[in-house]
């Protein structure tokens, strides 16, 4: 199958053309979520990127199996196997055991990538649910002669497996550097060398997550799950292996290092990697106490914003950068995203009304073919739009009796939006023309406003939590409430 799409493979530093394993399959593995709090906006540009890729590769007639999971173990709060568990010390904070700490966050994330109208993966799972074969994975790592045991800890053998395979072929570091820049063994650690890192982790007498293994009680490291489950659902090889760029320098590194030590087959064709969402330029993160949660951004509750955002307009916003630039958030570039994104929907509305001449002064296809070329050029999405308000212009002309289209320009039009704004974009319009459900939401929202002037937060939140849950977003600002369908 060729399709003409050419993707930029991070492992080869350059653009190269798609062309799968097994064609028309494709393999698709992204590294989801770490469930022990919610996905902040970061989280859901990287899988609104992955969304647009796995849309793009169905809209060209490939059958993808998506497998994005769940991290619901195993991440401590320090980068080098060490640290509290990140699920445990939630699980006390919220009083709560910590598989109810992961059944809250996994739901919250779904909601979220529902509003954000993206496409459920083929697989998702979980971390928990694919004990028995990290540890077969380990054991093999170990017969391999690739991983040692110490203390109940078992650690993957850098420099071991450094000698036969490049252990920075992902980053193109170099291996000295490296080593001369992390830390010295503390000696609290049975490290053999600086960069080996945890397969397997003896568990605390305090440690509620655990598992038997050969090695004694404990649970997997970070790593193993990625490498185990996309071996176990795409094979050991496979065609493309996503996350954000962060992942790639440790937890793609290991994962390729697992793999190799395992099958001694580099497991992914294609490593694809996203680029950070930031916030005055820096990443944005919890951690640094920049993180919106979705739902903050389309409330407008959050005091770096001026109001909210509905889901399709932040979407909208994403889009209008390449998946492999940074992307800085204002409020000021979610305003004009706000403009575009009406303009585009209020033209596409129009498309309907527009009567076809039997001449027509607008050809369409230049158009629909410069938006195939820029998806194939690595998706380049923000040069899609371009062309798209191209397309919005001739509708606007047509519209104001300023030109006339032909009943097969016209078609041509209806395809292009159909094809790149709904399927390939997973936009939609929020805006809704039902004028019932205005009155009834304008009578809910003036009931809110008395509630919460009244300090009864209780009933203010059941209506907004109530309304939210029927798919309807309320959104405060200044100058009142609005609502957007989500
Ligand atoms: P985590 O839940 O922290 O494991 O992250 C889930 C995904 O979000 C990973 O692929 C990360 O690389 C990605 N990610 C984290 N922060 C950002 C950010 N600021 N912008 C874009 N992607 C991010
Ligand atoms: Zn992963």
């Amino acid at each position: 199958m060729n399709t003409g799409l050419q993707l930029y493979n991070t492992l080869t530093r350059k653009k190269e053309p798609f062309e799968p394993l097994n064609a028309p399959l494709v393999g698709m593995y992204v590294c989801g979520p770490t469930v022990y709090n919610d996905v902040h906006l970061g989280n859901c540009r990287t899988f609104i990127s992955f969304d647009l890729i796995f849309r793009y590769l169905k809209y060209n007639g490939f059958k993808v199996r998506y497998v994005r999971n769940i991290t619901d173990a195993g991440h401590l709060e320090g980068d080098r196997d060490e640290g509290d568990d990140k699920f445990a010390k939630r699980a006390k904070l919220e009083q709560l055991e910590p598989m109810e700490i992961v059944q809250k966050y996994t739901l919250g994330f779904h909601d979220v990538m529902r509003m954000f109208n993206t496409l459920p993966p083929s697989i998702e799972p979980t971390a928990t649910g694919h004990i028995s074969e990290q540890i077969e994975m380990i054991k093999e790592i170990i017969s391999n002669g690739y991983a040692y045991e110490a203390g109940g800890t078992v650690y993957f053998d850098v420099e071991k497996y450094s000698k036969e395979y490049n252990y920075t072929i992902l980053t193109n570091r170099n291996l000295e550097d490296m080593l001369a820049n992390t830390r010295e063994l503390g000696g609290q650690d049975d490290k053999r060398g600086r960069l080996d890192f945890a397969l397997w982790i003896k568990a605390k007498p305090e440690t509620i997550m655990r598992w038997p293994s050969p090695w004694g009680v404990g649970f997997p490291g970070w790593h193993i799950e990625c490498s185990a489950m996309s071996a176990k659902y795409l094979g050991e090889e496979f065609d493309i292996h996503g996350g954000g760029m962060d992942l790639a320098a440790t937890h793609h590194t290991n994962e390729i290092a697992q793999s190799e030590a395992c099958s001694h087959k580099q497991p992914a064709k294609y490593w694809m990697h996203t680029n950070m969402l930031t916030v005055n330029g820096a990443r944005m993160s919890k951690s640094a106490g920049n993180g919106f949660l979705p739902g903050e951004l389309f409330s407008g509750d959050h005091p770096l914003l001026k109001k909210g955002f509905s889901p399709m307009t932040v979407k909208f916003f994403m889009l209008q950068a390449h998946y492999r630039s940074t992307l800085d958030f204002s409020n000021e570039a979610l305003d004009a995203s706000e403009k575009g994104f009406r303009r585009l929907m209020t033209a596409i509305d129009l498309l309907d009304k527009l009567s076809a001449s039997e001449k027509s002064d607008f050809e369409i296809e230049p158009i629909y073919l410069n938006c195939v070329k820029a998806m194939n050029d690595d998706f380049n999405s923000p040069v899609v739009i371009a062309e798209l308000f191209d397309a919005v212009r001739v509708i606007n002309t047509v519209h104001d009796g300023k030109g006339v289209i032909s009943a097969q320009e016209l078609d041509m039009l209806k395809k292009l939006m159909n094809d790149f704004v709904f399927e390939i974009f997973g936009l939609k319009d929020e805006e809704t023309s039902n004028t019932d459900l205005n009155g009834v939401l304008d009578l809910v929202i003036d009931i809110r406003r008395g509630a919460k002037e009244n300090k009864d937060y209780a009933t203010s939140d059941k209506i907004r939590l109530g309304l939210q849950s029927m798919g309807i977003q309320l959104k405060d600002s200044k100058e009142g409430t609005t609502w957007n369908k989500i």
